[in-house]
C-alpha cells in the first residue's frame, strides 16, 4: 500500500469509522472507545478467517464503523480504490463467504444498538444478535417469530442468507418476518427499503448473500412470545418411522415448533429423533397425550423438558460449552446444509446415509432433517424446492480433531453429496462449504438469475461486495 493510501485510508476514515490496515499499522478511532478496540493485529487476524476454519483470506483493512454514513463512505473509498468488501457480522460462515482478500472487511460489532421496541417492530442495527434481539423484546413479553437455533449470529449474517428455525413451518425464514431495511447498496448509497419503498433492493437484500447492498439496520416483526416452551424428543429406530411421524405432526400442525436430526449411535449406526415443541402461557401444560397420539417412537425413551420461552430458546448455548470444554467448537467445521424435494426425501436421505459413517459427522454431529412447508416462506431470492413440503437437510459435521487434510476430504465429499442432492431437485442453503463455479450459482438461483444479475449490475456496478460467494466471477 502507498504511503498516500496510507494517509487515505486513516484521515478519511479517522472522520468516522475504526479502521485497521495491516500494513501500515495505521489504527484510527474516533467516535469509537479505544479502550474496548480489540488489537489491530487480533481485528485483521480474525477477519482472514471464520468459523469454518477452512478458508484463510487476508484483509487489506478492516473497519469498524459506527453507523450507516460510515458505511456509505467506506463503500464510496473502496469503489475509488478498487477494493473488494465484505461484511462480518460474527463471523460464523464456514466457508470464507464473510472475507475480503486484499480487501476490506466491514465488522459490524460496532453497530449493534437497539432503536426502537414496539408491540408489534424493533428496530436494530444489523450487527446486534440474536440474542440481544431477544434479551430486549422478552423484557417486554415478545420475540420475533422465527429464531435462529443459535442465537449467536448476527441479524445481517442471518438475513443475508435466510434466516431458518424450529418456526420455519408457521413463519417462514428471519428474511419472510422482515418490515424495513437500511441498507447501504455498492455504490455507497443509502437506502431505506420495504415491500412499499424500494421493493426491488428490499428484495435483492433479503437472503441475497451480501451480493446487492449491506444491511445497517433492521424493523423485525414481533409477536406476543409464550411463557413456557413443551419440547418432546421423540427416538426411532428407522428413517422411515422417523419421516412417517414427522410428516403426520407436521400436517396435523400438532407442534409450534418441529425439528429433527438422525445422531450417530456408535457401532449400531445411526439413532432417529423427532423433536417437537409446543407454546403455552398461564398453568394449563400441552396435553402430552393428545400431542403424542398414534406416534410410533420408543415411548420409552422420550425426553420431555418444560422450560421457559427464553431458556429453550438458548438451549444451544449448552451445546456450544459443551463443544468448548471438549475443544470442539473451534475444530474445522465443514457442513453441508441443503433442502431436500418432500417427495423423494426418504430415498436420497437414505441413500446418503448409506455412504456416510460416524467418523464423517463426529461424535457430537448429527444430521438435521425435518420435514417443512413452504407456504409462509417468500423471499425471492431463498431457493427452495418447488414443493410444498421440503426436508431441510444438514450434515452438521463435528471433527474432533483439527486434521486438515481430513476436513478438506469432508468439503470435496460434499461437494458429490450436493450433486447427488441437486440431481434429485434438491437445493443448498448456501452457508454449507464447497466450491460453487459461476455455473454452479447461475443454477442455483435457476429463474430468478437473470433478474438477479441485472438488480447487481445496478446496485453494486462495480461488483464490489461480498466477494466470498464469488457469484459474479467467472
Ligand atoms: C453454530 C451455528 C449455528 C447455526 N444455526 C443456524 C440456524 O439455526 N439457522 C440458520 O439459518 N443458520 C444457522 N447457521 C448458519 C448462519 O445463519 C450463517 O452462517 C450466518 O450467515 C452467520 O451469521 P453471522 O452473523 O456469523 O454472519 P457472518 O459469517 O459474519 O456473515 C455471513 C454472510 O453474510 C454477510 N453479511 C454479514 N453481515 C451482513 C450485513 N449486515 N449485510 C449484508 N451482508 C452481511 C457476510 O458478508 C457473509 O457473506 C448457523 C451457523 C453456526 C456456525
Amino acid at each position: 500500500m502507498t504511503s498516500d493510501r496510507r494517509e487515505f485510508l486513516g484521515t478519511s476514515l479517522g472522520i468516522a469509522a475504526a479502521v485497521t490496515s495491516h500494513s501500515c499499522g495505521l489504527t484510527a478511532a474516533t467516535q469509537a472507545n479505544a479502550a474496548e478496540m480489540p488489537s489491530r493485529d487480533g481485528l485483521r487476524t480474525e477477519a482472514s478467517g471464520d468459523f469454518g476454519r477452512l478458508i484463510h483470506r487476508e484483509p487489506r483493512a478492516v473497519a469498524q464503523p459506527v453507523s450507516s454514513a460510515e458505511v456509505a463512505s467506506l463503500l464510496r473509498l473502496a469503489g475509488s480504490e478498487g477494493l473488494k468488501v465484505a461484511a462480518r457480522g460474527q463471523g460464523h460462515s464456514i466457508y470464507g463467504r464473510s472475507l475480503s482478500e486484499d480487501g476490506i472487511v466491514i465488522d459490524m460489532n460496532r453497530l449493534k444498538s437497539i432503536r426502537e421496541l414496539r408491540a408489534d417492530r424493533i428496530v436494530v442495527e444489523a450487527g446486534a444478535t440474536w440474542k440481544s434481539v431477544l434479551d430486549a423484546t422478552l423484557a417486554q413479553g415478545l420475540t420475533p417469530p422465527v429464531l435462529t437455533n443459535y442465537l449467536g449470529l448476527s441479524v445481517g449474517g442471518t438475513l443475508a442468507v435466510g434466516g431458518i428455525g424450529g418456526a420455519s413451518s408457521r413463519h417462514g425464514m428471519q428474511t419472510d418476518n422482515v418490515l424495513e431495511l437500511d441498507v447501504v447498496i455498492g455504490d455507497g448509497r443509502e437506502l431505506t427499503c420495504s415491500a412499499e419503498s424500494n421493493p426491488t433492493a428490499f428484495d435483492a437484500v433479503r437472503a441475497g448473500l451480501g451480493q446487492c447492498g449491506i444491511i445497517t439496520r433492521a424493523t423485525l416483526r414481533l409477536e406476543r412470545a409464550p411463557e413456557r416452551v413443551r419440547r418432546f424428543q421423540l427416538f426411532y429406530l428407522g428413517l422411515t418411522e422417523l419421516m412417517a411421524d414427522q410428516r403426520r405432526v407436521l400436517a396435523e400442525e400438532r407442534f409450534d415448533q418441529l425439528q429433527g436430526a438422525i445422531l450417530p449411535d456408535g457401532a449400531s449406526g445411526w439413532r432417529y429423533q423427532l423433536d417437537g415443541a409446543v407454546y403455552y402461557s398461564g398453568d394449563r401444560p400441552p396435553d402430552d397425550a393428545a400431542l403424542l397420539k398414534r406416534l410410533s417412537d420408543s415411548r420409552s425413551a422420550a425426553v420431555i423438558t418444560d422450560l421457559t420461552y427464553g431458556e429453550d430458546a438458548a438451549a444451544f448455548a449448552k451445546f456450544e460449552a459443551l463443544l468448548r470444554s471438549k475443544g470442539q467448537w473451534s475444530t474445522p467445521k465443514p457442513w453441508l446444509l441443503t433442502f431436500l424435494p418432500g417427495r423423494n426425501a426418504e430415498q436420497i436421505a437414505r441413500e446418503i446415509l448409506a455412504g456416510l459413517t460416524e467418523a464423517d459427522v463426529g461424535p457430537f454431529g448429527r444430521i438435521t432433517c425435518y420435514p417443512m412447508q413452504t407456504r409462509a416462506c417468500r423471499t425471492p431470492l431463498l431457493r427452495l424446492p418447488d414443493e410444498s413440503v421440503v426436508f431441510p437437510f444438514n450434515v452438521i459435521r463435528m471433527p474432533a480433531s483439527n486434521d486438515a487434510a481430513a476436513a478438506e476430504r469432508m468439503v470435496t465429499q460434499n461437494r458429490a453429496l450436493y450433486d447427488r442432492i441437486r440431481r434429485a431437485g434438491g437445493v443448498q442453503y448456501p452457508v454449507g462449504a464447497f466450491t460453487m463455479s459461476h455455473g454452479d450459482w447461475r443454477d442455483h438461483f435457476g429463474s430468478i438469475w437473470p433478474r438477479f444479475s441485472e438488480i447487481k449490475q445496478r446496485l453494486d456496478p462495480a461488483n464490489l461486495l461480498t466477494p466470498g460467494y464469488r457469484i459474479f466471477q467467472d
